[in-house]
């Protein structure tokens, strides 16, 4: 195709975008104005616009593509599956690829994790860990415990259930009054135990008797801005909830498949919760998410028709999409992913610490392969913490300059990050964390 073909293609395609279609978080009149990447195609940790123009994919695509864009394993996989089955329903029925996966699955998942219930994403994931807590409970006589204890500036998904346990107030307005009110903890400090920990571990106690379960995005509350906590703190969150006969639901949406070093975030914390929750990289190709159990959750539904847990997504445990997730698990085996995280977790957090004391910079933190920057906000445009992360301006700055780089660099407000595919070689991720630390000194540099 002409330089000239590509361009009317994309003008088309952004035209009729503008005219229906309806992004997620974007709004319209930023929209407006904005000129889209209409990506292509993409491969490894690169996509492509229509035009030819390639960048960087700096956050994975909402931290889905950890073993990169269109891994020719995973595509032949997908191909495979989809000429002997694309799908069938998950009751009376089973298949291969859910039976091995759930196997497979809960075999790589913290020990004491037997079961796996499949939905069809993160936030799906999360609804049903809560359906099942409040069920378990009922089912054992305890109807009172129905609550859930959730942190400020928490993010789970955007399902009723998941985003009544989200604590970033700018989500929940819309819907006040119909989400759900939950025990709601102030944030761990991020040093290791303090204050705020302590009235955590306070809350849990005092409202041990209504309270089913808590729900934490361990060691990394992603949306909020990349905000993390120290393990030893989750191990002991783990520890006064099974105390207080309250359950521990850990929501791994995003922190899992090595994106903090070791295969789940719990790890770092030697924490088994009873309820955890998948998504994201789990089917970097497809929607799916997983709901893992305990063997002693499993057996609180046994009993009469009655006691069954009926729920369950029309798409559960697809064909398509678990076969896709154990060729994931494949490669995470074959070829030594967590093990060349390891460098790439080095290189990012040897490239933040230099930031941190960039012009403009307040603070720099970095997990595995996770590496975050707060900008300070421009002037007047101070907000709040717990919605800095999507109203502050500064890391559209940054955005901006890192596209005309190269690099998709897409920010929490004023909190730029990277969190860049597993696969990504020495040189690209070089790149990236260069055209990362050149934007930030630029905009620093513009206050
Ligand atoms: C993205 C995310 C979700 C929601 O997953 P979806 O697939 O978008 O429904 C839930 N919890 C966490 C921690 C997430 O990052």
């Amino acid at each position: 195709m002409t330089r000239e073909v590509r361009g009317r293609a994309r003008e088309s395609i952004v035209a009729l975008d503008r005219a229906h279609l309806w992004h997620p978080y974007t709004a319209a009149d930023d929209w407006e104005r904005e000129d889209p990447i209409v990506v292509a195609r993409a491969r490894g940790a690169w996509i492509e616009d229509v035009d030819g123009t390639r960048y960087l994919d700096g956050n994975s695509s909402w931290w889905v593509s950890a073993l990169g864009h269109n891994h020719p394993r995973l595509v032949s996989a997908l191909r495979r599956q989809s000429d002997a089955l694309c799908h069938v329903a998950l009751a009376g029925t089973t298949h291969e690829p859910a039976a091995h996966l759930a196997r497979e699955l809960t075999a790589v998942a913290p020990a004491g994790l037997t079961r796996a219930f499949f939905t069809d994403d993160g936030s799906t994931a999360v609804e049903a860990a809560v359906k099942m807590a409040l069920q378990y409970f009922r089912q054992r006589g305890m109807p009172e415990k129905r609550r859930f204890l959730a942190l400020d500036g928490a993010f789970h998904g955007e399902t009723l259930a998941a985003a009544s346990l989200g604590g970033i107030e700018l989500f929940r307005r819309p819907f006040g009054g119909v989400l759900f009110d939950c025990v709601r903890a102030p944030l761990p400090e991020e040093g290791g135990h303090g204050r705020a920990f302590d009235a955590l571990l306070d809350l849990v106690r005092s409202h041990a008797h209504e309270l089913a379960a808590v729900v934490v995005e361990p060691l990394v509350q992603g949306a909020l801005g990349m905000r993390m906590y120290a393990p030893a703190l989750l191990s002991e969150l783990a520890r006064v909830a099974r105390e207080n006969d309250v359950l521990l639901v850990a929501d791994e949406v995003f922190t899992g498949f090595g994106r903090t070093g070791p295969m789940f975030a719990c790890e770092h914390a030697g924490v088994t919760p009873d309820l955890l929750c998948l998504g994201k990289a789990l089917c970097p190709l497809l929607p799916l998410g997983a709901t893992l159990a305990t063997e002693a959750i499993y057996d609180g539904f046994r009993g009469d028709r009655s006691r069954a847990f009926l729920y369950g997504h029309t798409f559960a445990g697809n064909p398509l999409g678990t076969a896709v997730a154990r060729e994931v698990l494949a490669i995470f085996r074959d070829e030594r992913v967590l093990e060349r995280g390891a460098e790439i977790a080095r290189r990012i957090a040897r490239a933040f610490t230099d930031l941190t004391s960039a012009p403009g910079v307040r603070a720099t933190r970095t997990l595995g392969c996770i590496g975050a920057a707060d900008l300070a906000p421009a002037a007047g445009g101070e907000t709040g913490m717990l919605e800095s992360s999507y109203l502050g301006a500064r890391g559209w700055t940054v955005y901006e300059l890192a596209k005309e780089m190269g690099a998709y660099l897409r920010p929490l407000g004023d909190t730029v990050y990277v969190c860049p595919p597993l696969t990504i070689d020495d040189d690209d991720l070089d790149r990236l964390l260069a055209i990362l630390d050149t934007c930030v000194r630029r905009t620093g540099a513009m206050s």
